[in-house]
């Protein structure tokens, strides 16, 4: 069980008096207030997105924005409340790709746990070969396989989604790829068991 970043005050009674501790009934710690009684439950976000491709190539968005500034990655992000995951993933392309797709099928699904995130990344083709920065893009480009910057990747889970990817274009069919990614042992002196 991972602390989120602590909450500093009640967002029900602005106490300080927050804690992190087990709630009576419930068996997982959870931020509890001592003033009021609220209990702020806390639950992973999913990040949504698409591996949008126009024939043999895939559209690849250069961040402006931190974090991995600079670093290539495949148009995602958080989705918002009140919409589906395709809404969410053809919505975060358009916004960071300036690219409308016709969002196929869904395709990688990580779970990052330590960050309490869910990565889900659909399948999907660009309507037109037409496509820009947006506002969170310094650069927006087609890439063919070989061109792929696989140094200046901005994450593991496009890495991963992007080896699966072309490996599975190899034997022709794209089975519902479904993982885990944990922090890397050297990050994690409580695995290892080096201080
Ligand atoms: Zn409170």
């Amino acid at each position: 069980m991972i602390a989120p970043d602590r909450m500093k005050f009640c967002s029900e009674c602005g106490s300080p008096r927050v804690e992190w501790r087990v709630p009576e009934g419930d068996s997982v710690p959870r931020e509890l207030c001592m003033a009021c009684g609220a209990i702020h439950y806390r639950n992973p976000k999913i990040v949504v997105g698409c591996l949008a491709t126009w024939g043999d190539r895939v559209l690849l968005c250069r961040r402006a924005i931190e974090p991995r500034q600079g670093l290539w990655t495949l148009p995602a992000g958080f989705m918002e409340n009140g919409e589906t995951i395709a809404a969410g993933a053809a919505r975060e392309t358009l916004e960071e790709a300036q690219a409308e797709v016709d969002v196929g099928e869904l395709y990688v699904v990580i779970s990052l746990p330590q960050i309490s995130q869910v990565y889900m990344m659909f399948r999907s083709r660009l309507l037109e070969p037409v496509f820009g920065p947006g506002p969170e893009s310094l650069e927006v480009r087609l890439f063919d396989e070989d061109e792929i910057p696989w140094e200046r990747i901005a994450f593991r889970t496009i890495v991963r989604t992007l080896r699966s990817y072309f490996l599975d274009r190899r034997d022709g069919a794209f089975p519902l790829r479904v993982s885990a990614l944990e922090r890397r042992a050297r990050l994690a002196p409580d695995l290892s068991g080096a201080a």
